[in-house]
């Protein structure tokens, strides 16, 4: 309903930040405001162009889904025909994957049926609690009268990040490449997440993480504890060190450093060659809940360090 009776006019640019203005009928609040992404505006941008080539009956000039016929009861198109529309679009997608794989190692299809417009609310919310937006933020962003309401998304946030530190704990390994499982409670303290995995040196863990006495040597230091989770971070940083290498050569710089670097890339290396290693001779269900557990675990420590959207929440718009 917010979406097909948007305003015509529901773009509002302030020192550079689009908002959108909407109407939460169900609680009878008028001109909510949202900020919205360049992405989005830009989006909205497209259709309201679009939007002004069409001529539809006069009632519906202030809408921006306006109804294409005058027989409609409504000024603007129902929210049936949204979900409609949806669902042909979504049917009409070759390939839509969820997380995990199967037995075959094959990525499993998403269930279609998830995908209505209710469900984008939802994961909207979802979204943000998983990165870590405050719930007074979230609440106005949602624009939920009671706080317990937005409450609810932290709550499944929580649960789902615990359970995913409990699969993951049991996954550590050192920085040789072997186990070094530890409790759920040691992998929470040690994930002050230095950028490519758990540290367990005391001084830096009670530092937050940023006080490494070594300046980030973690492939040569006998605290690092990576797991499964970090393997796209080693990775990247081991394609990151070869280029650092390559600019090396290019320098003629001295042979130390080369040296030093592609002692770094073999300890890594080994360190990811374990851990898929590890991971590959597991069976594909469990294998499957290790990645979702490490997807978890990713987005929520990406969202320790995310930028909020810049919120202007205010009740009415002028
Ligand atoms: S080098 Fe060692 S002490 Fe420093 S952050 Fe990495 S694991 Fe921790």
């Amino acid at each position: 309903m917010e979406v097909v009776s948007l305003p015509r006019d529901c773009l509002q640019t302030h020192h550079g930040q689009t908002t959108l203005i909407w109407n939460n009928h169900k609680r009878k609040r008028l001109r909510r405001r949202l900020p919205i992404t360049q992405a989005t505006t830009q989006a909205i941008r497209v259709w309201q162009a679009r939007r002004d080539q069409l001529h539809p009956p006069a009632r519906g000039d202030a809408c921006l889904f306006p109804s294409l016929t005058a027989l409609s009861g409504a000024a603007y198109i129902s929210s049936g025909y949204l979900s409609e529309a949806l669902r042909q679009w979504v049917d009409s997608l070759p390939r839509l994957n969820a997380e995990g794989v199967d037995a075959q190692g094959n990525p499993l299809p998403f269930d279609r049926t998830l995908i209505y417009p209710y469900a984008f609310r939802h994961s909207y919310a979802q979204r943000h609690a998983d990165a870590g937006t405050p719930v007074d933020v979230l609440r106005e962003l949602m624009d939920h009268k009671s706080i317990a309401m937005t409450q609810r998304y932290y709550t499944i946030s929580l649960k789902r990040k615990q359970q995913a530190v409990t699969k993951l704990s049991a996954h550590a390994i050192d920085q040789t490449g072997q186990p070094a499982p530890c409790t759920p409670t040691a992998y929470e303290m040690r994930s002050v997440a230095v950028p490519y995995g758990g540290c367990t040196e005391p001084s830096n863990v009670k530092a937050g993480g940023g006080a490494c006495p070594i300046r980030f040597q973690c492939a040569g230091c006998g605290f690092y504890r990576p797991d499964p989770s970090y393997l796209p971070a080693i990775e990247q940083h081991i394609n990151e060190l070869r280029a650092d290498r390559e600019t090396a050569r290019a320098m003629d710089a001295a042979e130390f450093v080369i040296t030093s670097l592609t002692a770094q890339i073999t300890a890594f290396e080994h360190v990811t060659d374990r851990m898929h290693r590890r991971l590959d001779a597991l069976p594909a269900a469990e294998r499957a809940q290790i990645e979702e557990a490490a997807t978890v675990l990713r987005k929520a420590r990406a969202g320790e360090n995310h930028t909020l959207l810049p919120l202007t929440a205010s009740p009415k718009a002028p």
